[in-house]
């Protein structure tokens, strides 16, 4: 029988988002029971694709995948950046940098603070530092597209929280 309809993976791509649903985000299937069902806390959802738009979402699909490896990577950057910061400060410091141009969470940098609180506020220098580069990124982030969609309001209420949590946090 001749189908209608295709289906696509979406689920909300942040810090939290599990690798499953990373790993299905955008992925295109005939069928909708070919998925995993998203039962878990990711807000993820099967949508329903009429054939005269596939064209339009494999497009989009294809902007989903590298979306979910993007973040894949920030995770290892940041990661690889948290282990460095205490020994290879600069090499840490541009890692966060890499990470930051994918995206930037503020819980990541409560993590931050949190096992670097003692040797950030032994080295002011690096501090100092990392604080004007996060707060520059969390700013710059507001500005891309994907955020764009916010009503300005929101928008820059969120960057003003971002960067009063950032401010507290590195004090
Ligand atoms: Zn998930």
């Amino acid at each position: 029988m001749f189908r209608r309809a295709v289906y696509q993976y979406y689920t909300n791509v942040n810090y939290r988002t599990c690798e499953q649903c990373l790993s299905w985000h955008g992925v295109i299937r005939r069928r909708a029971e070919a998925f995993p069902q998203p039962v878990d806390a990711c807000e993820s959802s099967i949508l329903r694709i009429s054939r005269k738009d596939l064209r339009l979402y494999r497009e989009k699909s294809k902007q989903m995948r590298l979306r979910a490896q993007g973040e894949l990577r920030r995770r290892e950057l940041f990661e690889e950046a948290l282990n460095l910061l205490a020994n290879q400060s600069d090499e840490a410091l541009e890692l966060f940098g890499r990470a930051s141009g994918i995206d930037l969470y503020i819980p990541d940098i409560e993590r931050l603070a949190e096992r670097h609180g003692r040797f950030l506020q032994e080295h002011s220098g690096v501090k100092d530092r990392l604080r004007t580069q996060l707060l520059k990124a969390y700013s710059d982030k507001f500005g891309w597209r994907r955020y764009e969609r916010l009503p300005e309001v929101m928008r820059l209420q969120r960057e003003q929280a971002g960067m009063d949590r950032i401010n507290e946090l590195l004090r």
